[in-house]
């Protein structure tokens, strides 16, 4: 062997370097870190845990020639073609069609057959990319082997025994904060699950992107109603095993726009060739700093790289069609809607049925935000309510709190009122949240009315 060479490629994935942010987050007072998983070898982070899940499955009888199937928004397949190339498996993935032409093209490069299944529709419906992967695996058992990433315990174990490590290696004792995207949790579980078992004191950041099912859940143990978003790789629409939403210390939201114009800002002014979930990852993070009120030096996670994103971040035309760009003024946010609103009327979990149907009725309105000590617990409906006293048991004296229900999304006054109407195809209606307050509440009718009033005017 030539000294200096490594024996395969698989030997080349982490040692990524730590850099700091000069430019982005000069406003905060914390130092922000990046570290560059986007140069592995495959491309991202998921080179590590795609090592560790194909060497589990070879102590388990995977044999070269075997297949390797997998539902993947892209990454990951590409980590596993990588290695599956190198010890000669042959990939089947499957993948939702929002993912980029980039990802599909780089995954058919390596040889892999790729199959793409519709974004909306349920996770547990037989056409979407989860369930498809799992009949695929099913029927090329048994030389096969399906990684399952959102529940392969060897997901974050690949990440806890390998990025995890490293940025300790790094940082050691000055790490405050490590923050990343939230997916699998590959990342946040297994890297900041060691980082925590180090030090106890660091604290693990996660960042979601608006739609996703983590940010009320762990806001406010609800399951809210998700919808779709364009950023890539983070977020879910349903609760993995691989993610430990316990080691979480804080969360935080990110619309699209903001991590795409971030993502933007991180090539052109550090020159850090990122993909969305990073400039995600780094716009959660100086929010955070900016809500911290500490200095600290944060870590952030730049999971994957640009070349993924030519056809969509890094082209004007579709940053502009899609409204991300400064100058669209496109529908405007859901504070000029809530603008005109006035009272909003909540209630509190130890209220009785009987006040809440009183207010239900003065009011005039059919469902009420239920908040304790500032705090979004969920919605109560007149629905609700009738199901109550027709079950028999309840009486008007019972306290609201075991109605409340989540067919409700969350939005922030911020946000544009083209996601808004995602948000809505599914929900009921929408509560906007200011830092955690409850300052709106969105029905259909609201967004129709504000709609028909600004078509009027123009
Ligand atoms: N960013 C990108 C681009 C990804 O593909 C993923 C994985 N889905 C993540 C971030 C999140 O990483 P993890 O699955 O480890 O939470």
């Amino acid at each position: 062997m030539m000294k200096g060479a490594v024996s395969d490629l698989t030997k080349a994935i982490g040692h990524t370097p730590i850099v700091k942010l000069n430019k982005v987050a000069r406003d905060v007072e914390s130092d922000i870190f990046v570290k560059c998983e986007y140069l592995n070898p495959g491309g991202s982070h998921k080179d590590r845990m795609a090592l560790n899940m194909i060497e589990d499955a070879e102590r388990h009888g995977l044999k070269p020639g075997g297949y390797i199937v997998e539902a993947t928004s892209g990454n990951t397949g590409a980590s596993l073609a990588m290695i599956a190339a190198i010890r000669g498996y042959k990939c089947v993935f499957v993948m939702p069609d929002k993912m980029s032409q980039e990802k599909i093209a780089g995954l058919r490069a390596f040889g892999a057959r790729v199959v793409v299944c519709p974004t909306a529709v349920e996770a547990d419906d037989p056409r979407s990319y989860y369930q498809t992967a799992k009949r695929i695996a099913n029927e090329l058992a048994p030389n096969c082997f399906y990684a399952n990433q959102y529940h392969n315990p060897a997901n974050p174990e690949g990440q806890y025994k390998s990025l995890g490590p490293e940025i300790w290696d790094q940082c050691g004792k000055e790490l405050d904060v490590f923050c990343a995207g939230m997916g699998t949790g590959g990342t946040l579980t297994g890297a900041g699950g060691f980082l925590k078992e180090k030090n106890a004191k660091i604290k693990l950041v996660g960042v979601d992107p608006i739609g996703s099912l983590y940010y009320d859940f762990v806001k406010s143990g609800r399951i809210t109603k998700p919808f779709s978003y364009k950023v890539e790789g983070i977020g879910e629409d349903f609760f993995p095993s691989t993610m430990n939403l316990k080691l979480l210390d804080d969360i935080v939201r990110v619309d699209d726009k903001e991590c795409f114009l971030m993502t933007r800002d991180l090539v052109r002014l550090e020159g850090l060739t990122v993909g969305g979930s990073g400039g995600a990852a780094v716009a959660g993070a100086v929010k955070y700093a900016r809500s911290s009120g500490r200095k600290e030096n944060i870590l952030v996670c730049l999971a994957d790289t640009s070349s993924k994103y030519m056809s969509k971040i890094f082209n004007d035309d579709w940053m502009r069609e899609n409204g991300f760009l400064e100058e669209e003024k496109g529908l405007g946010i859901v504070a000029d809607l809530i603008k005109g609103q006035h009272n909003l009327v909540t209630a509190t979990s130890t209220e009785k049925v009987r006040d809440v149907i009183e207010k239900l009725k003065t009011k005039g309105i059919s469902q009420v935000p239920v908040v304790d000590g500032g705090k979004l617990i969920g919605i109560v409906a007149e629905v609700d309510l009738l199901r109550h006293l027709v079950s028999g048991s309840g009486t008007l004296d019972s306290p609201v709190g075991p109605l409340v229900e989540g067919d409700y999304a969350t939005v922030s006054p911020d946000t544009k009122i083209e996601l808004l109407q995602n948000a809505m195809t599914d929900a009921k209606l929408a509560i906007v949240l200011d830092h955690g307050n409850v300052v709106g509440l969105v029905t259909k009718i609201d967004l129709i009315e504000f709609l028909a009033k600004r078509s009027s005017v123009a």
